[in-house]
């Protein structure tokens, strides 16, 4: 439009008694605000890439890493859920229909997580990533021995590095203490507030310890507690707008 019809258009909206902006924010605002959203949506993508990568990466150096537990494991059980969640679950190690199908969590004792969390709207498919501190399984279900955790942990520590989640679920005994570097039982943790701080890592993570679902299943009279800690866990999400 040159300066003439400018002009021109200026008398007409006078000679119709309007006076004010009609658009509602200056256009150069608008388009820096555009642009600003762009340059967002494209360090996400550039962030979810690089993530996957890594996660890749780490497989790798799982599957080549010296732990005695592979040569007896059928599959390298890795992870499930999403891995751009805000929350992060850990077991202990898989069993028998993990180790058959290269997946978490999939037996009798992931039947009773999945159906625990659905009261609490979390779940795998929308809202949460699951993966233990071992990634093969132990013969017979055996609790994983110091050697093969010692082996692990380094492993899961960059594992939740990767994924960097605002809450952490430790589910049990043996993946809490390894992972809170703590020699106290999960009845006392589960009533703690806890963080997983790494220094070199540069991480603090809140963590919520509660009971491991398989040992819920040999002790249902403790499905109570359990309750009571997955109240709290959906109050810790809430109160810190997590999801
Ligand atoms: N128990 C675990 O700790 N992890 C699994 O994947 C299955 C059972």
């Amino acid at each position: 439009m040159n300066v003439k019809n400018i002009k021109s258009f200026i008398d007409f909206y006078k000679s119709l008694e309007i006076s004010t902006c009609i658009a509602p924010l200056p256009r150069s605002f608008d388009q820096k605000e555009r642009n600003a959203k762009k340059l967002k949506t494209s360090s996400k993508v550039k962030y979810q890439n690089n993530k996957d990568e890594k996660l890749k990466e780490l497989i790798e150096e799982i599957k080549d890493c010296e732990c005695d537990l592979k040569d007896v494991a059928t599959n390298t059980v890795f992870s499930d859920g999403l891995n751009n969640s805000k929350i992060m679950l850990i077991g202990e190690a898989p069993e028998a229909d993990e180790d058959k199908l290269g997946k978490p969590f999939v037996g009798q004792a992931g039947k009773l997580l999945d159906k625990m969390f659905s009261y609490i709207n979390l779940s795998r498919e929308k809202n949460f990533y699951i993966t233990n501190l071992v990634f093969w399984r132990p013969p017979g279900n055996r609790i994983p021995n110091k050697q093969e955790i010692l082996t692990c942990l380094p492993l899961t520590k960059r594992h939740i590095s990767i994924i960097n989640p605002k809450l952490l679920i430790l589910l049990g005994n043996v993946a809490s203490q390894a992972i809170l570097s703590s020699n106290e039982e999960i009845n006392v943790l589960r009533k703690k507030e806890n963080y997983f701080i790494d220094k070199d890592l540069d991480l603090k993570i809140p963590v919520k310890a509660i009971f491991h679902p398989a040992y819920l299943l040999r002790n249902p009279i403790k499905k109570k507690k359990m309750w009571s800690d997955l109240l709290d866990i959906d109050e810790l999400i809430s109160t810190n707008n997590i999801i």
